[in-house]
């Protein structure tokens, strides 16, 4: 960064870095020199102020020269044969070393960029490095080692070791950006002493937009010497296009002042950085740190570490699309697994519930949850029963129908901030109408990151300020992700949707069966009604003959009858009459069972009254209180049998009642959907018989006692309640009275 380019004084920090022209910085770093060169005229029309060093000719030497003047004659004639046809734009070419007219031994690199040739020279220190032939053996046994590696994981940690091993660097990182561009140290090698990075993360803000698009375009960037100071280009601009040099591709470049100032907080002297490139796309770098002393690195092992770059992104492409191929597999085959348990059995929810285990591991997440019918139940790492239904409250009305999901749950909803385990949602709704769901929870990401090195341990400050370390970039990196959790995978979502279709089709197929146990209920009760009317109405005709000719016997013969043969006979008599009763009580019952009902708004007021004054013959006999509510509500009813429902339930309470002053009350309660009652101070029915007095002709009583009857009385009203879609039910103690109470269903 220079004055022209970047406001002196603005002040730098990596906030304004993106807005930092790094590939123009006008300088370049001291070991080499550069030459700019205009093809049109093969003319030098910029270098570096150190090309006496390097070159062993002055820049004002050189500025407006032909490269002739430098280069010797078979490097030029190689360069005009070899190089020059070849495809330079963006791509760098090593040429073979070589000594300049003035004497000096260099390594050159050349491309072409932005219509300028740029040639980048080294001095040649090729001996103080790894023979070309030792190179290749330790390369080989880096791939070698890489290869066998199963894991994403492991890769980077072997990549980390192995380039360690093969640089002698003091410390390798594998640093992997996110989505969010911010990154992390997934791996790293280090010299023992050193504190570890491993794990720690970093904002986008610590490797600006356009550092990160420059490492998309070199494989390989290094900086040899962090302490020395950069040597300016002369002139500044570009005479032929008045624009500075571009530097985008030079290997010389030098680094941004921030980036040394980062590297200077942190004690590293030289660096090194390979980029791993995926799909097209930055996943990553190999970043290297040398310590105590400036490190070259040469062309023939820089060659090797960019034929390196290129084999760890190659891999790391194959080892993560096996690794994400393996836990769709995973996924898939858990999903098999659940979806035959819960085909098993009628309780799908049970299911999940008896493998909560299997089910948390399915969806790598911390805890989960299911909700069934205001029901929640919890595993693993959750929010609380009351946090969590918050967030149901919230789901239920901003989630969607089917699948929702968030890294961020706090910046969807204000209200249920559980970020230690819900920072990260994943919600699968299994009903539109009611708020069944399965989730999972995922806590605050930067909750299960640590930073791995001392927090204390003291950093010396240089010009730029303190927020230029590992420390302040992870406390920031913290800052940024704070309420967010490891984000949902598509294929997990994917996944959560194919386990809502799963369960829905087995909802939908168990409603179907029930919904056919349902029809074949309803016609074998059809059935049944029918045989009753047919059984009892053809029954009917022979008992009417009976009851005639005992009749015709009585009027015509009882003369002739002894006075015990007449008894007998008076005893036929009632007992056809009983038995047309039966009859007729039958056929009544099945009738209700087989007709339609006419169903029309019924004022319950004025059925009540008129039933009272039906049965008052029975009622008047003794005292009797009778207590009616006021206002009973008009239902949607079929009035006759409404009628019937309350004759039959008026007259019990006031028949079973030996009180001497016997107290009826006619009610009704609007509480968990409405019903009514008739509540009477009567003999009352002992527990036991409170499902049998609803069986058709069961009597608890002598035939005489109470007044008589045949037991037809309850199952009839309770017929003639169901087919209101209602439910008759009673509460009742023996002597204390009975409590009838009976709903009439919206819907038949
Ligand atoms: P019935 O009154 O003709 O016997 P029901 O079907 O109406 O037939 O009643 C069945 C039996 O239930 C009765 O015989 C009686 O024992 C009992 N029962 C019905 N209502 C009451 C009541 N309010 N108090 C006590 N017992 C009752």
């Amino acid at each position: 960064m220079n004055e022209t380019n970047f406001g002196v004084n603005e002040e730098v920090d990596l906030t304004n870095c993106d807005r930092e022209p790094i590939h123009i910085p006008g300088s370049i770093q001291p070991h080499g020199a550069i030459l700019a060169i205009d093809e049109s005229a093969m003319q030098v029309v910029q270098t570096s102020a150190n090309a006496m060093e390097i070159i062993g000719f002055a820049p004002d030497e050189l500025l407006g020269e032909s490269w002739g003047k430098f280069l010797p004659a078979e490097t030029l004639a190689y360069l005009e044969r070899e190089i020059l046809p070849k495809n330079l734009e963006a791509t760098p070419l090593y040429l073979p070393p070589f000594r300049t007219v003035a004497g000096k031994d260099v390594e050159a690199i050349i491309h072409r960029f932005d219509g300028v040739l740029i040639l980048e020279l080294e001095e040649n220190r090729a001996s103080e490095n790894e023979s070309s032939l030792a190179l290749y053996a330790s390369l080989k046994a880096t791939l070698a080692q890489l290869e066998a590696t199963k894991s994403v994981a492991d890769f980077c940690q072997k990549a980390a070791e192995q380039v360690r091993e093969f640089t002698n660097f003091d410390r390798v990182m594998i640093y992997r950006f996110a989505e969010d561009d911010s990154g992390a140290v997934v791996a790293e090698a280090r010299r023992d002493d050193l504190e570890s990075f491993q794990g720690v993360n970093y904002p986008a803000s610590d490797i600006p937009k356009q550092a990160r698009a420059l490492y998309l375009k070199s494989w390989l960037r290094f900086k040899v010497d962090n302490d020395a100071d950069s040597v300016p280009l002369l002139p500044e601009l570009n005479p032929k296009t008045g624009k500075p040099l571009d530097l985008s591709y030079a290997v010389l470049r030098s680094m941004s002042p921030v980036h040394t100032e980062y590297l200077r907080n942190m004690g590293v002297r030289a660096t090194m950085s390979l980029s791993i490139i995926r799909d097209e796309k930055l996943w990553g770098l190999v970043a290297c740190h040398h310590y105590a002393a400036p490190r070259y690195v040469a062309h023939d092992a820089r060659m090797a570490r960019e034929f390196l770059a290129h084999f760890l992104s190659l891999q790391m492409a194959a080892k993560e699309a096996s690794e994400n191929h393996e836990y769709i597999r995973h996924l898939t085959v858990r999903h098999a697994e659940l979806v035959e348990l819960m085909a098993q059995t009628d309780d799908f929810m049970q299911v999940l519930l008896d493998h909560d285990e299997k089910f948390l591991e399915w969806i790598k997440a911390d805890g989960a949850a299911f909700v069934v019918k205001d029901e929640i139940r919890l595993f693993g790492k959750t929010p609380s029963t009351k946090e969590v239904g918050a967030i149901l409250e919230w789901l239920d009305a901003h989630g969607g129908d089917e699948i929702y999901a968030t890294d961020h749950f706090a910046a969807d909803c204000q209200t249920a901030d559980c970020r230690d385990t819900a920072a990260g949602v994943l919600a699968v709704r299994l009903s539109k109408k009611m708020p069944n769901f399965i989730l999972w929870f995922r806590p605050e990401i930067s909750q299960s990151v640590n930073w791995a090195g001392d927090p204390a341990k003291p950093v010396e400050i240089g010009e730029f300020g303190e927020r230029l370390t590992p420390r302040k970039s992870f406390d920031l990196w913290v800052e940024e992700v704070a309420g967010k959790s490891a984000p949902w995978l598509e294929c997990e979502i994917e996944a959560v949707g194919n386990l809502r279709r799963s369960i829905i089709e087995i909802i939908v197929r168990k409603a179907e069966v029930l919904a056919n146990l349902n029809e074949e209920l309803q016609r074998s009760n059809i059935e049944l009604d029918s045989f009753a009317y047919i059984a009892s109405h053809d029954l009917k005709e022979p008992l009417r003959g009976i009851h005639n000719f005992s009749h015709i016997l009585i009027e015509n013969y009882s003369a002739d009858l002894p006075e015990d043969g007449r008894v007998k006979l008076q005893t036929l008599m009632r007992l056809t009459q009983r038995m047309e009763s039966l009859i007729e009580s039958l056929l009544h019952y099945s009738r209700i069972g087989r007709t339609e009902l006419s169903k029309a708004k019924v004022d319950l007021n004025k059925v009540v009254r008129e039933t009272l004054e039906m049965i008052e013959s029975r009622i008047s006999e003794k005292t009797t209180e009778i207590i009616v509510a006021e206002n009973l509500p008009s239902v949607e009813a079929d009035e006759v049998l409404l009628r019937e429902v309350f004759t039959n339930l008026l007259t019990n309470a006031v028949k079973y009642n030996d009180k001497q002053i016997r107290r009826v009350e006619i009610g009704f309660n609007e509480t968990d959907g409405r019903n009514f009652y008739v509540r009477d101070n009567g003999i009352g029915i002992a527990e036991k018989n409170h499902e049998t007095i609803f069986r058709i002709f069961k009597r608890l009583h002598g035939r005489d006692k109470f007044g008589g009857g045949i037991g037809a009385g309850l199952t009839i009203t309770k017929k003639i309640v169901e087919r209101h879609g209602g439910n008759l039910w009673l509460e009742s103690l023996p002597d204390q009275g009975t409590t009838f109470y009976f709903t009439l269903g919206a819907a038949e």
